[in-house]
């Protein structure tokens, strides 16, 4: 008995294990081996005067009294612990008991295993798993595992979504294979799967997938080749980027080096290319190509009326019946503002290039209703055909543009084939731009005046200066055929000058001649209005001439007024205070909206002499023109009517009251001595049908072919 009774307490003493008894009533220690000693720090004594509640944190002593209270039968694990060393640390102890009874006292053994370093590494990992996972779920990027067979494992909740699924359960459970679900070429995703594994990993491949819904988009994937004991591939896994806009983008830059971006009709150079092909066809085939050149007619004073978002809205409309109306091989491109270019491959003949044209033609001009607004744009198609006019891409764009410049002289709005002539007229026109230069000096200008009448009294209430040209060569030019040659190339500024100083000196000179004091009208270009000192000009011109300002009356037109609406209105404030009288040109072609004009204070509507032509045959034209005249009449200022020819006309303008006319019918534009000849036989109107007299045939030469 003795000798077990030894053996165990060597056991227990020498056990490596800190171990005690206690007293299950009393609580106090009862006994202790060497490692409980030497773990806690407690001397025997010391031990042997404490209850076990003593070597823990006050807060867990009823936990432990409850547990005591527990039956107990045999060995039981209780669990982990919370323990005080003498030098007050606490540890993670954890308890192993069992019931004894100790010479008579019921007590317990307790063996106490210190676990501190063991549960903080399990904490530690604990805590970088959640890291790591943590990492995993909110990453922004997809990631993903799949086994070799396609099979998802494991996938973030950025990648279920970037698939469209709620939730990475959703996806996993409805992805049964990567590679056929997901790929929109499903060879692109083994194509990888190889990769990988010949090289270990896959960097940047891009790649098109489909979404839950079915719709598309393309993904980065960076892929890894996870191995087995065995060496063999056991895993693939990888990260997933949505570089769908970024496509998207990419492939928006690529359209745009050939495309137009509003239009979306192929650019020149694209074109041009096409044209080199279909010409290199026509050539072998012994067939015939057109080009056509068409540039819409004021397309400007839309721009500048409605605002540019309004004319882009247009052009789109445009584009997509140029598109309609031309079949699936030609190409439409846009090679500038509002310039289309149209190749037709395939083309029988001339007539059958006409007839393409035609159609393109009336696709244009047939109304438009754009943001609610109907309005109609004319345009002006030049053709040329391959092989007669030209024999190469270029040749054949220069001369149906040649062929375009041609309808624009001649009036706009048709379609016209390229002719020799019309080779003629662009060189002519390069010359004029060159002769232009020197006309100024060489003195070829000159003014003519045009009599402007009320149509009541029959009285001239101004006049109309006009700009002529006498070309040494060419002869007598008109303005319509340089003004705008002058706008492009900056001449204008000079020539408004000289004309503003030529015809106020003029006014100037009729009045110190005696004659009856009227208005002189000056024609004035946007070009030259825009112009950041036009204001001083004209204040040096009326002081340097001694005109007084009254006498000075500006034509405007509505284009001109509305393309820079802020300043223009300040500008024109300015003028009137000086005095000067101030007229809408060619009112009624601009698109205008007339509330403008209440702002622009200006003295006078001129209707344009399109309306004017037919106001009698023609009821939209009468329209039009009793409109503008009662638009006038309410806002208190002066209307006049230009181009009138015949005495119908000038009977219709009478009767609704148009106050003023100004036109052939009683005077063409004549010579400053011509002009200061009527004024001083001003005898009402009854006399204009003697002024319609030989003498005033005699000075047809002034006349402007293009414009009669
Ligand atoms: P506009 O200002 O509308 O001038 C009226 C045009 O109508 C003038 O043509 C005139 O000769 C013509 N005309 C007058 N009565 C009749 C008629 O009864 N029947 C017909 N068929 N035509 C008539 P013109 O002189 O050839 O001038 C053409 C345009 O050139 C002018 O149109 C004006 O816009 C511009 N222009 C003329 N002179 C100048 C100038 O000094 N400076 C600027 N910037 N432009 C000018
Ligand atoms: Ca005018
Ligand atoms: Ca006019």
């Amino acid at each position: 008995m003795r000798e077990s009774d030894e053996q165990y307490r060597l056991l227990f003493e020498g056990n490596p294990v800190p171990m005690w008894v206690f007293d299950r009533k009393t609580l106090r220690f009862i006994a202790v081996n060497e490692a409980a000693i030497r773990q806690y720090g407690f001397a025997r004594q010391e031990f042997l005067a404490k209850t076990i509640t003593e070597i823990r944190p006050e807060q867990d002593i009823p936990g432990l009294l409850q547990d005591i209270a527990k039956r107990t039968l045999g060995l039981e694990a209780r669990g982990i612990w919370r323990h005080r060393k003498k030098n007050g640390e606490l540890i993670d102890v954890e308890i192993v008991s069992h019931p004894l009874d100790f010479h008579g006292v019921k007590s317990m053994l307790v063996a106490a295993q210190d676990i501190t370093e063991r549960k903080r590494a399990e904490d530690a990992v604990r805590q970088a798993e959640e890291k790591y996972r943590g990492i995993f779920e909110d990453a922004v990027i997809g990631i993903f595992q799949a086994t070799p067979d396609g099979r998802l494992t494991n996938v973030n909740r950025a990648h279920a979504r970037m698939h469209g699924y709620e939730s990475p359960e959703e996806m996993m459970a409805e992805v049964s294979n990567v590679a056929r679900d997901l790929s929109v070429d499903p060879n692109r995703m083994l194509e990888l799967a190889h990769g990988v594994r010949r090289n270990g990993i896959v960097r940047g491949a891009e790649v098109e997938v489909y979404r839950k819904d079915g719709s598309k988009k393309w993904v980065r994937v960076n892929l890894r080749a996870i191995h087995g004991a065995d060496g063999d591939v056991a895993l693939f896994d990888g990260t997933v980027e949505d570089i769908t806009e970024h496509k998207a983008a990419q492939e928006r830059m690529k359209f745009l080096a050939f495309y137009d971006a509003l239009t979306e009709l192929p650019h020149r150079a694209l074109l041009q290319d096409r044209l080199d092909t279909a010409l290199a066809g026509a050539r072998r085939r012994g067939e015939k190509v057109a080009v056509l050149f068409l540039d819409l007619d004021r397309f400007k004073a839309i721009n500048d009326s409605f605002g540019h978002s309004f004319g882009d809205c247009v052009l789109k409309e445009i584009a997509r019946r140029l598109k309609e109306c031309t079949r699936e091989h030609n190409t439409v491109a846009r090679v500038g503002g509002d310039e289309f270019l149209i190749l037709l491959s395939n083309v029988k003949d001339a007539a059958d290039a006409a007839i393409a044209a035609e159609r393109v033609f009336e696709a244009i001009n047939a109304g438009f209703t754009v943001q609610g607004r109907s309005l109609s744009v004319g345009c002006s198609v030049g053709v040329s055909i391959f092989p007669e006019h030209g024999a190469d891409g270029e040749t054949l764009i220069r001369n149906a543009d040649a062929a375009m410049y041609s309808v624009k002289d001649s009036g706009r709005n048709s379609v016209r084939f390229f002719t020799d002539e019309m080779n003629a007229q662009a060189v002519e026109r390069v010359t004029m731009d060159k002769n232009l230069r020197q006309a100024l000096e060489r003195k070829e200008f000159f003014l003519v005046y045009q009599p402007q009448l009320d149509i009541e009294s029959g009285k001239i209430t101004g006049f109309e200066a006009l700009i002529r040209w006498n070309h040494p060569e060419l002869g007598l030019i008109c303005p319509d055929r340089f003004i705008s040659i002058a706008e492009n190339n900056g001449l204008i500024l000079p020539i408004g000058e000289w004309v503003l100083r030529t015809a106020c000196s003029q006014a100037r000179r009729w009045q110190d001649e005696g004659l009856c004091p009227v208005p002189v009208a000056v024609n004035v270009s946007a070009v030259q209005f825009r112009q950041e000192a036009f204001r001083d000009l004209i204040r040096k011109v009326l002081q340097e001439t001694g005109l007084a300002p009254e006498y000075l009356e500006l034509e405007l037109t509505e284009t001109l007024l509305l393309s820079n609406a802020g300043v223009t209105l300040s500008v024109l404030q300015e003028l009137k205070k000086m005095g000067l009288k101030l007229s809408i040109d060619d009112f009624g072609t601009g698109y205008s909206s007339f509330s403008y004009l209440r702002h622009f204070c200006v003295d006078k509507l001129k209707i344009d002499q399109t309306f004017i032509q037919d106001v009698v045959s023609k009821r939209d034209d009468a329209a039009i023109t009793i409109a503008i005249i009662s638009l006038a009449k309410s806002l208190h200022i002066k209307v006049i009517a230009e181009g009138v020819e015949n005495e119908s006309q000038m009977f219709f303008l009478r009767e609704h009251r148009c106050d003023q006319i100004q036109g052939h019918y009683f005077s063409k534009p004549v010579q400053a001595d011509e002009a200061a000849a009527m004024l001083q036989s001003e005898q009402g109107f009854g006399a204009a049908e003697e002024r319609r007299s030989p003498r005033l045939d005699a000075i047809d030469g002034l006349r402007c072919a293009a414009g009669d």
